[in-house]
């Protein structure tokens, strides 16, 4: 029988030569970066061009790079861009296209077994014990997000506090609802891992926030007394160390005084801020953030990792681990050889093959140092406290909220326009600055207000950026006023 070809290059040389240039399109890309539009919409020819049929046929690699650089590179959401300021989105290098090829080239797959992958990983497992002042016991996992590090952390807290048994018997069994509580500022990740985990959306409890977005202590212990009396068992509070709409942070001391007192445990949605600790300006901001059973942040935020990666840190591995273990005979570990390495990184969250995130990680922290990264960090909480500064300073322009670290919210106000009004053309200017690829702010809803919020977790964002936007914030403002759009 013959051999059907395999799926490597049939010539190295050939490969080599069209693997460089593909490397050269990557890094021209983000080299002219700058030049280009913030953000461009696709063009119609080319969202037509990828509803084709399944190629039965491949194609030479050289038509598929060009393709990809050509067609693909400038059609970006945006973020690598110095004026990307919308949702929470990190920045990116072009430092990290390398240990993307290097992982490649690997292959690995980090669910288990013994290769150097694992231990890269378990690098930057200590790494982040360090950085969070975590002690011996602790332990996480790489994930693709906090979507999934609070995941694995909110189901190691049902099983820690509503018993093992849930594992097999659902939570149908359970003679008590357990219930949880996140301010209303929290991100609907949690809302929505309390969805997957079968204990529903509503047993996670909005606790109402105080004027500055940070949750109301006292609001909660009432709320916490109502369930007791219900008959009702809180097993998990969750504080948010840098919300989404205007980065505000719980009072994390308080709130792991209160989750002791009521043995629940005490989670940290800390997607972007908990990187903060990194930064000596910012880190006092975050005390308490170290008594957390568990943190859930990325590395692709405010740290800059290229997408995708994540993180959930664990005071006791041995919870994450009693809540997800699972070794079919097809998994058994071994002593030696190549099915050693226990206990394997399968054992402590959903996903059995996983790739090596942890590469790009590692590289990221090694080439550049926390210190570097500590201090853009610092370097945007100034940016956006100088934007609202310049905000201030406008007589047409009125800041919505108070900075608490990288987010500022403010609108355009002539004066002259009432609340709906108001909203729309406010509205009208962000999608302008994104359509003519000069910024890139969101939205955001404060106290019923539309408000143009600009997030700064942007390495590359510099002063005149944020001059060059409120500038043209006010000549749209103007603009769209004059036109009667609104
Ligand atoms: C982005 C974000 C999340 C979700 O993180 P992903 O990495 O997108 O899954 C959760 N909480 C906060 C505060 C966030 O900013």
């Amino acid at each position: 029988m013959t051999n059907l070809p395999s799926l490597d290059p049939t010539d190295w040389q050939t490969f080599r030569d069209e693997a460089h240039r593909a490397l050269d399109q990557a890094i021209n890309h983000m080299q002219g970066r700058q030049d280009d539009p913030v953000w461009q919409p696709v063009p119609s020819e080319i969202r037509t061009s990828l509803k084709a049929d399944l190629p039965r046929q491949g194609q030479a690699i050289d038509r598929l790079t060009d393709q990809m650089a050509d067609r693909f590179l400038p059609y970006g959401v945006g973020n690598t861009h110095a004026r990307f300021f919308g949702w929470v989105h990190g920045a990116g290098t072009p430092q990290g296209i390398l240990p993307d090829i290097m992982a490649a080239a690997m292959n690995a797959n980090l669910g288990g077994r013994d290769h150097v992958a694992n231990l890269v990983e378990k690098q930057v497992i200590d790494w982040m014990r360090q950085a969070f002042d975590f002690p011996d016991t602790s332990g996480g996992l790489v994930v693709s997000g906090t979507s999934v590090a609070t995941l694995i952390a909110i189901k190691s807290a049902r099983e820690k506090h509503g018993g093992l048994d849930l594992r097999r018997t659902g939570l149908g069994r359970a003679t008590k609802q357990l219930v949880g509580y996140a301010s209303d500022q929290a991100h609907s990740c949690i809302a929505r891992t309390f969805d997957i985990l079968g204990l529903g959306q509503d047993a996670l409890r909005m606790v109402p926030t105080d004027g500055d977005y940070r949750m109301d202590a006292g609001a909660l212990k009432t709320m916490i007394a109502q369930d007791l009396t219900a008959g009702h068992q809180p097993f998990c509070l969750v504080g948010t160390a840098g919300a989404v709409n205007v980065g505000a942070i719980d009072p994390l001391e308080t709130l792991a005084e209160i989750a002791r007192e009521h043995n629940m445990w005490f989670h940290v949605d800390g997607a972007f801020g908990a990187t903060a600790v990194l930064s000596d300006a910012q880190k006092p901001l975050l005390a308490g953030l170290s008594q957390a059973d568990s943190i859930a942040f990325d590395f692709h935020k405010w740290l800059h990792v290229n997408y995708d990666a994540g993180f959930i840190l664990m005071r006791d591995v041995e919870d994450q681990w009693r809540a997800f273990t699972e070794r079919p005979d097809y998994l058994e570990g071994a002593e030696r050889g190549l099915a050693a390495g226990n206990p394997w990184f399968c054992e402590y969250g959903p996903e059995l093959s996983r790739g090596f995130r942890a590469l790009k990680i590692w590289f990221h922290l090694m080439h550049f140092g926390t210190d570097r990264l500590g201090g853009l960090i610092a370097q945007n909480c100034d940016q956006a406290k100088a934007l609202a500064g310049m905000v201030e300073r406008s007589d047409r322009l009125e800041l919505l909220a108070p900075v608490a670290l990288n987010i500022t919210c403010f609108r355009y106000n002539p004066g002259d326009l009432d609340g709906p009004d108001l909203d729309r053309l406010n509205g009208e200017i962000v999608v302008a600055l994104q359509e003519r690829g000069l910024a890139a702010p969101s939205t955001t809803k404060l106290k019923g207000h539309l408000a143009i919020r600009v997030n700064i977790t942007n390495h590359r964002t510099t002063l005149p950026d944020l001059e060059f936007l409120v500038d043209h914030i006010e000549k749209l403002g103007q603009e769209i006023t004059a036109s009667n759009l609104v």
